[in-house]
């Protein structure tokens, strides 16, 4: 019954356990039946051709997106069905307990770096001051100490990403979901923000769930999911060892 838990070791305890995902809109079949189940420490990348749904996949997972049929459990000491929980749950569930990555859309570009990062704490209710202390020691860690005043338009591409990170990790996320979170960097910066994406989530025993293009993105990662036409047609570790040089 159970999916396969990639090649890296057995893997009892699944962080985040989907089956039979299903999402469709109209005649178009987003997902045609997905389970996947992904432990702790583990860096998944979801590939495949543009349209085979991986956003969709990434959103069912993430309690963004309603799936039409099929479960996801969140297991992370108690255990949570994303799927079933109400908007309002599911919304405190993301700011709580995951953190996104996206290539664009989630920083707001008339606030700092720090105020950014920061904004995630606040929501969850911590005073000004205490969520910009925290969030200064994230931007620090993600090599970002002195730019924390800077507004984004004033910070490179790699360096707004890095912002993006300190941001999602903030509220110390159980699991990161990132799309194509380097899609818009060239391979050398795309190599770093990697670096400190990696280091920020499974190098803290945490959980990453990534869409990207990038094979040598994809060959990072613990594991590679791959996508078409909604349906998952294969799941295993790169064929290179993860970090190897190309
Ligand atoms: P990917 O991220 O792999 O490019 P998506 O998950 O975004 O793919 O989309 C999968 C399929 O579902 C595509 O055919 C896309 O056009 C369709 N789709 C996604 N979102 C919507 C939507 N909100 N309304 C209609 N069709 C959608
Ligand atoms: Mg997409």
């Amino acid at each position: 019954m159970r999916p396969p838990a990639g090649s890296l070791g057995a893997m009892n305890h699944h962080v985040l356990a989907a089956t039979g995902l299903t999402k469709t809109y109209g005649p178009t079949v987003a997902l045609g039946g997905v389970s996947i189940a992904i432990g702790a420490r583990e860096s998944v990348a979801v590939m495949g051709p543009s349209g085979s749904g991986k956003t969709t996949l990434l959103h069912c997972l993430a309690g963004i997106l309603t799936p039409d049929r099929g479960e996801v459990l969140l297991q992370d000491g108690d255990t949570v069905r994303v799927d079933a929980l109400g908007a309002e749950r599911r919304s405190r569930l993301r700011r709580e307990r995951f953190g996104f990555v996206f290539q664009q859309g989630l920083l707001l570009p008339e606030l700092t770096a720090l105020e950014n990062a920061a904004l995630p704490l606040m929501l969850t209710g911590l005073a000004r001051r205490e969520a910009e202390t925290q969030a200064a020691g994230w931007l620090s860690q993600l090599g970002l100490a002195g730019l924390e005043d800077r507004r984004l338009g004033q910070l490179s591409g790699g360096q707004v990403q890095r912002v993006a990170i300190a941001r999602s990790q903030a509220t110390n996320a159980v699991v990161t979901f990132a799309d194509e979170p380097t899609g818009a960097l060239d391979q050398q910066t795309s190599s770093e923000v990697l670096d400190a994406l990696l280091q920020a989530t499974v190098g803290r025993g945490r959980t990453l769930v990534m869409v990207t293009h990038d094979e040598h993105v994809a060959a990072r990662c613990s594991r590679i999911v791959r996508l078409q036409d909604g349906q998952v047609i294969s799941d295993s570790a790169p064929s290179q060892p993860a970090g190897s040089p190309a």
